[in-house]
């Protein structure tokens, strides 16, 4: 009897120190496509771009695309009255003296995400250049210096990789993608979202598309799950993971 008990205490140890070596199942949250196309990307640019950080600590970052947008206000003021740090990718065109204050707070990280919402790995050497100069002119002239740019749909090219590197932007993609866009909303939103979480995750959302009773839910979620919402820097420190390796 005492032998049969030892058994089951072993195995039982066993079991959970094998859970706690194998990463979560959901280590990347890609909608599939994207994913299949990230894993047949050469690690040469790969490594070019930011996913999610190398770290075990339990930090995660917001960031949402598309802005400045109608929605844009009331999500920064949600955000800043929670204390929540978030990166913005803009829409530089969209940038106006009005909308162009709202980020000025040291919760918000401003970043490119382009001229034209355009799809980069189609675009030729001199288009991706114009883009991003264009982009960069109109972003300083609100005093904008965007540092991290983030592409469209996430397509990188090495024509993009090398125009980013001559301008000092650092290339961010995501590893959880909330599927705010494809109309994911409630507990559907939040419960995926949380299951996928795992230490260093950048999550993907879009000023427009998340509503802000699913995103103080969610934010709830990652508190009581025992993360921290950190800016992106501070994952970006960490140095980055990279999907299917
Ligand atoms: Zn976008």
């Amino acid at each position: 009897m005492r032998m049969i008990r030892w058994f089951v205490i072993l195995s039982l140890l066993y079991m959970v120190s094998l859970s706690a070596k194998t990463p979560s199942k959901v280590e990347w949250n890609f909608y599939p496509s994207y994913g299949r196309a990230l894993c047949r990307l050469t690690p040469s640019l790969k490594h070019g771009f930011f996913f999610k950080a190398a770290t075990s600590r339990k930090v995660v970052a917001l960031t949402f695309d598309d802005g400045p947008l109608k929605r844009t206000s009331a999500l920064l003021r949600f955000l800043k009255q929670r204390g929540v740090p978030a990166t913005l990718f803009l829409l530089a065109p969209q940038i106006n003296r009005h909308n162009a204050r709202l980020y000025d707070d040291p919760l918000f990280t401003v970043g490119l995400h382009s001229y034209h919402h355009i799809n980069y790995r189609r675009a030729s050497r001199k288009k991706t250049r114009r883009e991003l100069d264009r982009a960069l002119k109109h972003m300083r002239r609100y005093g904008m210096e965007p540092y991290y740019f983030r592409p469209p749909y996430g397509m990188v090219s090495r024509t993009l990789l090398n125009a980013l590197n001559t301008r000092n932007l650092h290339g961010v993609l995501w590893s959880l993608d909330t599927q705010d866009w494809n109309g994911r909303r409630g507990a559907r939103f939040r419960r995926s979202v949380l299951r996928s979480l795992s230490p260093g995750a950048v999550l993907l959302m879009h000023d427009q598309s998340v509503s802000l009773r699913d995103l103080g839910r969610l934010i709830a979620g990652i508190y009581a799950k025992g993360y921290q919402i950190v800016p992106l820097s501070e994952l970006v420190r960490s140095g980055s993971r990279y999907p299917c390796e």
